[in-house]
């Protein structure tokens, strides 16, 4: 069976198999997020950890979010390439930013969240549904 996700970052230094489909799709317009992504939001699918499998070196970026949480942003030391984000409050996820997926992946945000920090300029498609910062977790069934 061929996993359902694979993805690179620019360089190739690192690669990710999914091999589950996403439990939730966002884009998140956070300031971390617009650091990391050149001013606009992240778009992020987000898996159960043990279906993600990662190969290559990668540099992380910790920090404590307003929630409390820690958030780490890992990224490709090669490249730069944004590859995910994962929280201390929600570790049997792992948050795939799109851009790391081969073309093709089928996959969009469904929701827009922490929209009260976006810039002025940003246009978000009203069809997401909206949530100016963190919303409920994935209703999915967790151990
Ligand atoms: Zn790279
Ligand atoms: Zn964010």
């Amino acid at each position: 069976m061929t996993a359902p996700y694979s993805g690179r970052c620019n360089c190739g230094a690192v690669s990710v198999t999914i091999t589950a489909e996403p439990v939730a799709t966002r884009q998140c317009w956070c300031r971390q997020c617009q650091k990391s992504a050149a001013g606009g939001p992240t778009n992020n699918a987000m898996f159960p950890t043990e279906e993600v499998e990662l190969e290559g070196l990668r540099g992380d970026y910790v920090y404590v979010a307003a929630s409390g949480n820690v958030l780490t942003q890992e990224f490709c030391l090669e490249c730069g390439t944004p590859v995910l984000g994962r929280s201390s409050a929600r570790p049997q996820f792992r948050t795939i930013r799109l851009g790391l997926l081969d073309e093709g992946h089928g996959l969009s945000p469904a929701m827009a969240i922490w929209t009260e920090e976006a810039p002025p300029w940003a246009v978000i498609d009203p069809a997401l549904e909206n949530w100016p910062q963190q919303p409920p977790p994935p209703n999915v069934s967790q151990q």
